[in-house]
């Protein structure tokens, strides 16, 4: 096998494709070299390199050796220069790069070969003292700080001291004598903390610095980046040796990067940073103000047309946005990287849609290069991008699980009555709990954003809140949260009730004190590619929706209909009337506590004209498209009060004891709630419940169809398990909607299905299937049940099982996104099965994956009819839906 590849001369061995190999920087040099564009020559070790390193317990191939040091000879002879010579030295840069562009996350080595000879030679040669010992002390900084892990700190200070001894305030007014001493004093700073001296061969130079780039890898910034960024199946990082040129010999040189695009709004303009006599770490690190690129066109006009001929020619050669850096070495110009830029999700949109506009790409490559995470982001607020990072790190007081992103801004608040209470005052405030339970959705709703000590990605507090599209961070395991004293501690720090702190559910930082927000408009480009999108996908899409308010949001965002209404969501909040809300509570718990049928009919007479009012408001929105009503899902424990107030103020308007209450609430106490009396389980144990719901489903359809809006009904039980289940339920529904249908002389059709949420029910699905109308996948029940993981509580320790450093047992959170091999396997086989029984069997997803992309394409592959996505991933479904179109395409052409 060959672990390395030369570029230099107009020839290079590897090229652009290459990038799994190469690396995004080793493949964007290869290409470049090819295509004829100025690079300083080079070699590229392989990412295969890395990973037999890291699969031999940190041992290079046997090879490696040998070949490193002829395509070192090789480029010694090609620029007729020595590593550490003493008379005419070359210096090398040695970078990581690896196939997804991870920037910052690895590390860099330059002006490698510098010792106290060479150091010497490259002063005379180019005449210039003060560049040469500037270039040798930050050779020592960075082999000191990267390849043997000494501070950054401890150096800095150094350089700190050697400016206020010389009285100077840049490092350009630092004369050579400076550096020279700098230089001296970072190596006896070496030699103190190592017990060696600072290496001076430039072999052993090269092999530290290749051992520490491969090393980045596995560091905790990349680590965590891939995770965050969920790049997985990369072999590791590449490492670049390349011949290093110098943007800081003097006034005809500079260094700069730049976007064929602005990376920001996606407009077709140059757009980038340049810094005359400095080298390409100072632009990155923000130590001096870049200029625009539009100076460097007055400064180096010359050059500057060199590069815009540059920018043309790699974005035709590229078709996509690139990210190039360069470097002009006395009015020279080199190009040292290129690669696909990062981009603003609105900027991705806007160059998909001009690229395909301007002839560049196809529209199927337009579509494909969108994220559900651009979509996803391009509706969030978030931090104002303006705002220096560095300056607000300081302030964070922990991290959490980044369960819904955009960003949040409010005072601490510990219960969701005071939530609510502050927000009535027209505070904002952000909900802190250890964890959220149905009680606490008023507090959730009118709250900024959320934050919860426990929790994964579909707990309760993340599921309701990526309905609303609002921030929240779960899973901060790290917070103390005292919800007597209403403070919470972290980080050294406490925060009581009333004090600003700031969500980024970005990243899931939480911060102290209030940072600026801004709301990203979504851009006309968004609407163009939603629109190709549409055209080209088969799947249909519906949105998850309990009110009229999330309804509108959803037909907002393209949904096709309502693929789950959560019924019991409508137990807890009056949207639409919210000081009504109380009457409603009241009614669902004096319905629980409820001992005889009569009583809870009692009680279910009081819910009936809410939930039809609701159920009216929904056929009203979604006026001739389906609507998915799913009947009371959830443990009725959930519904009582657990505040000792609360129950005191129940009691009484019962007109029965707190004790009663409280023995109540003992007799429903379950060990295993989530397996217990719930789903379809609590209308075969009260039938009357389901006798309230179907009636109010039935008879708002009836008065919306009498008014001339067409209703499509689908009545939907959950958590079925068996056939015979299942008929008791499809009975007792018909019984009620046919009676009253046939009393209201109408014609009205409706269907009744099941969700598929447990493993018994997608095995035996074709003799469900005799029964269900319709199916839709519960996946996070499904998965819950499959796995035999606890949705609510996993959140505490998957992230081991999904971290590559760790466990690394599951490539992703699989509540998140669908487990393939395992639910999918049973996803797949209830549809065949049911599809068995029922040829036209309706098939849908309602779990969180109808909105994660790669689940989305999941069900497009095993012929679902459509998913079902909380509102604002309705658009990351319907471009996932088309993607899996496209990707469809490619596999048969194949
Ligand atoms: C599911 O289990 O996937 C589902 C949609 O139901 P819920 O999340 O309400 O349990
Ligand atoms: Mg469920």
């Amino acid at each position: 096998m060959k672990y390395v590849y030369f570029f230099g001369a107009g020839k290079a061995d590897g090229k652009g494709e290459m990038k799994d190999v190469l690396g995004g920087k080793g493949a964007g040099l290869a290409e470049m070299t090819r295509i004829g564009l100025p690079v300083p020559a080079g070699f590229t070790i392989s990412t295969e390199a890395c990973d037999y390193y890291f699969k031999h317990g940190r041992k290079y191939p046997s090879p490696l050796r040998a070949e490193v040091s002829k395509n070192l000879k090789h480029l010694e002879n090609l620029t007729q220069k020595k590593l550490g010579d003493a008379k005419d030295p070359l210096l090398v840069s040695v970078r990581s790069g690896s196939a997804r562009s991870m920037p910052g996350m690895m590390e860099t080595i330059l002006n490698l070969g510098l010792n106290g000879k060479s150091v010497e030679a490259l002063a005379r040669s180019t005449q210039n003292p003060r560049f040469a010992y500037d270039a040798y002390r930050r050779f020592v900084q960075m082999y000191s700080t990267v390849v043997i892990g000494l501070s950054k700190e401890d150096l800095e200070d150094r350089l700190r001291a050697l400016k206020n001894s010389l009285k100077v305030k840049d490092d350009t007014d630092v004369p050579a004598e400076g550096w020279r001493h700098l230089a001296a004093e970072y190596k006896a700073h070496y030699k103190q903390k190592t017990g060696k001296p600072f290496p001076e061969d430039p072999e052993e130079q090269l092999w530290g610095a290749i051992g520490a780039v491969f090393e980045s890898w596995m560091g905790e910034k990349a680590v965590t980046y891939r995770r965050v960024e969920r790049i997985t199946g990369l072999l590791g990082t590449a490492v670049n040796v390349v011949q290093m040129v110098f943007g800081n010999t003097g006034d005809n040189s500079g260094t700069g990067v730049c976007f064929t695009r602005d990376p920001s709004t996606g407009e077709k303009t140059f757009f980038g940073d340049f810094l005359i006599n400095a080298q390409g770490e100072d632009v990155v690190a923000g130590i001096r103000t870049p200029l625009h690129l539009k100076e460097m066109a007055k400064l180096m006009p010359k050059v500057y047309r060199q590069l815009e001929g540059v920018r043309e020619k790699l974005e035709k050669h590229y078709r996509d946005m690139q990210d190039m850096e360069f470097t002009v070495e006395n009015g020279k110009l080199y190009m040292l990287q290129t690669r696909t830029g990062k981009r603003s999700p609105a900027a991705a949109f806007q160059i998909a849609v001009d690229m395909k506009n301007e002839g560049l790409i196809k529209p199927e490559e337009a579509l494909e290069r969108i994220k559900g995470e651009d979509v996803e982001r391009l509706f969030y607020p978030i931090l104002d991008p303006t705002l220096p990072r560095q300056e607000f790190a300081s302030r964070r007081i922990t991290t959490g699980i980044n369960a819904v992103p955009g960003a949040a801004v409010g005072k601490a608040v510990f219960t969701a009555g005071d939530a609510e209470a502050w927000a009535a005052r027209g505070e904002r405030v952000i909900l802190v709990r250890r964890e959220t339970s149905p009680e606490d959705v008023g507090g959730m709703f009118v709250a900024q954003g959320i934050l919860t000590a426990t929790g994964g990605k579909t707990s309760h507090a993340a599921v309701v809140a990526r309905g609303w599209g609002k921030c929240c961070i779960v899973g901060a395991e790290k917070l103390e949260i005292n919800a007597e004293k209403k403070q919470l501690k972290s980080n050294g720090r406490t925060i009581n009730e009333g004090e600003w702190i700031t969500l980024d559910g970005g990243d899931g930082s939480v911060y102290t004190g209030e940072i600026a927000l801004v709301r990203p408009e979504p851009p006309k480009a968004f609407a163009t590619l939603m629109k190709w999108a549409d055209s080209v996908r088969r799947i249909g899409v519906r949105a998850n929706a309990d009110t009229p308010h999330d309804a509108r949001v959803a037909l907002e965002m393209g949904a096709e209909g309502i693929g789950l209404c959560r019924t019991e969501h409508m137990f807890f909040k009056d949207f639409e009337h919210p000081e009504k809300s109380i009457d409603r509570q009241q009614a669902i718990q004096e319905m629980i506590l409820a001992d005889t049928v009569e009583n809870r009919r009692k009680a279910l007479d009081k819910l009936l004209p809410f939930q039809r009012r609701d159920f009216i408001g929904l056929f009203e929105v979604m006026s001739g498209l389906p609507v998915v009503i799913r009947l009371l899902d959830p443990p009725l424990h959930e519904f009582l009060p657990k505040d000792p107030a609360k129950q005191e103020a129940l009691a009484k308007s019962l007109g029965i004891t707190r004790d009663a209450i409280l023995r109540r609430m003992e007799q429903l106490k379950e060990a295993n709630p989530m397996l217990g009396l719930r789903g379809c389980r609590l209308c075969i144990i009260y039938p009357e419940i389901l006798e309230m719901q179907v009636r109010a489903i039935i008879e708002a359809a009836i008065d919306c169809q009498n008014r001339g809006i067409k209703v499509i009904p689908e009545i939907m039980h959950p958590l079925t398990l068996d056939k015979k289940e299942m008929k008791i339920l499809d009975d007792a529904t018909r019984r009620v909607a046919d009676n009253l249908i046939s009393k209201a002389q109408v014609k009205l059709h409706y269907f009744v299905g099941t969700m598929i949420e447990l493993p018994r029910a997608a095995l035996l699905a074709d003799e469900i299937a005799e029964i269900a109308e319709f199916f839709s996948f519960g996946t996070n029940d499904l998965t819950q049940t499959t796995m035999g993981l606890s949705r609510d509580d996993a959140g505490r320790f998957l992230p081991e099982y999904v971290d590559e450093r760790k466990a690394a047992i599951l490539p992703a959170d699989p509540f998140q996104s669908i487990d393939i091999p395992g639910v999918g396997m049973l996803v797949e086989w209830g549809i065949r099965r049911g599809r068995a029984t029922r040829p036209k069997l309706e098939v849908g997803i309602c779990g969180e994956h109808g909105g994660e992309a790669e689940s989305v394409k999941f069900c497009h592959r095993v012929g679902m009819d459509y998913v079902s996505a909380t509102p604002f991933c309705v658009p990351i479904a319907r471009l996932a839906a088309a993607q899996a179109v496209i990707e469809e395409k490619k596999h048969k052409r194949k």
